[in-house]
């Protein structure tokens, strides 16, 4: 008898849990040396590991610049890409305000950092963002040299510059047929390419989460649990509840289905920490699993990469309930406000890469007078934190894009409730 190719969610999700428990056994196995530290982590892991996420960011640039122009030239109308973008911010900001309300909530009730030996937890060196003024936030989207925002990777950039290319091609129609033509084939080369480079994603997830335990064990978590449990409570009920109640308040689509078919992207989310590198597979799924169009899509997408971190506010309102608790400093409702205010400022102009998080959390404890070495003391164990934050911003991200779809008629039912 043929038996049914198991699919690409529980392969991940082997993968995954093998890649774990190999990682701890290596941990406390093999001592630390050559042959673990350069031969079988630093070596074997790496390569495959962080070779497989650079083979997904080789792909990010050229596809949201493609897929971007062709969006916009679909939509075509400015006052109608301009009620997308209105729209989308809107739920970007709503969301990520929730969040952090949701983990001061939480943190005041777990009260992570009550009690805690401080000379238990071993601090590390900080490193600290630079806050950038509004202005010069507002004056970075627009490109100087959009041939620079492209080889720099500059996400906002280059969403900039693609919607006024996608806008101006469609008004000159057939006059710029090749152009057009050629952005949307290397549309869909790039989506080829993205799954040819999933191809690899069980084998690349295994080395990734084996390298992250390897290096990390347990013994770094135990003075710290009460802390990740505030954070990973938070995370859970933003990304199972907020958002399911969202999608489910404004689409009617059955959130359980939403969830199922978005898994393998959460796992890729998860294994990289990058919510960057998982731009492709994401407005790839939204638009085969779900039949969310491409021109929404590659819109909102790329966009809520870089600015929509609902996750990692959470982590950062945690982390300022913990460390004013750990450090006996106590904080003001005025305080809270400019928490939320931070939080979600520091997260638009960053880029979703690994522990950005972390550096933009100086930025939180600066501007309510926090200690920046309270940073060290979460540092240790922010790895395993920053991957669930990342599946959690981009669930964030592909929850308002369903949302916008939804409500712009860009959204195939069928496809959604389709079964796989
Ligand atoms: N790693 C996260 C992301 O890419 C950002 C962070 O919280 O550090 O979305």
């Amino acid at each position: 008898k043929e038996r049914k190719k198991p699919g690409l969610t529980t392969v991940i999700f082997i993968a995954l849990i093998l890649g774990a428990a190999a990682g701890i056994l290596i941990h406390y196995f093999f001592p630390e040396g050559n042959l673990r530290d350069n031969i079988i982590v630093g070596g074997v892991f790496e390569v495959i590991g962080t070779g497989f996420i650079r083979g997904m960011q080789m792909l990010v640039v050229p596809l949201v610049l493609c897929s971007l122009i062709c969006g916009s030239m679909a939509i075509g109308d400015t006052k109608k890409l301009g009620k997308v973008g209105i729209k989308t911010m809107a739920f970007y900001l709503a969301t990520t305000a929730l969040a952090i309300s949701i983990a001061l909530g939480i943190a005041n009730l777990i009260n992570p950092g009550v009690g805690l030996d401080i000379t238990s937890v071993q601090a590390q060196e900080t490193q600290m963002a630079e806050a950038s003024s509004l202005t010069d936030t507002l004056l970075n989207i627009i490109p100087k040299n959009p041939i620079q925002s492209l080889a720099e990777g500059n996400m906002l950039q280059i969403i900039f510059f693609a919607l006024i290319v996608g806008v101006l091609l469609a008004k000159r129609g057939e006059k710029a047929e090749g152009l057009a033509n050629l952005f949307s084939q290397g549309n869909d080369l790039m989506m080829d390419m993205t799954m040819a480079v999933m191809k690899v994603a069980p084998i690349g997830v295994f080395c990734l989460i084996a390298k992250t335990f390897a290096n990390i064990g347990f013994d770094a978590f135990v003075p710290m649990l009460k802390y990740m449990a505030a954070v990973l409570a938070a995370l859970a009920l933003q990304c199972f509840g907020v958002y399911q109640i969202f999608l489910k308040v404004f689409t009617g689509l059955n959130p359980i289905k939403f969830v199922k078919k978005f898994l393998p992207v959460m796992g890729f989310a998860f294994s990289t920490a990058t919510s960057n590198a998982t731009i492709p597979l994401s407005i790839d799924t939204l638009a085969k699993k779900m039949g969310v169009s491409r021109r929404i899509s590659s819109f909102t997408v790329p966009l809520g990469a870089t600015i929509n971190m609902d996750g990692t506010a959470i982590m950062q309102g945690v982390a300022v309930v913990f460390v004013a608790q750990a450090f006996h400093i106590s904080l003001t409702p005025v305080d809270y406000l400019t928490v939320i205010a931070t939080a979600t400022l520091a997260s638009v102009g960053t880029a979703g890469v690994p522990s950005v998080g972390l550096v933009t959390l100086s930025m939180v404890f600066t501007s309510v007078g926090l200690p920046v070495e309270g940073i060290g003391l979460i540092m240790g164990i922010d790895r395993i934190l920053d991957m669930t934050r990342t599946a959690v911003n981009i669930t964030g991200d592909a929850v308002c894009t369903t949302i916008v779809a939804s409500q712009d008629k860009a959204l195939d039912r069928d496809v959604f409730n389709a079964a796989g």
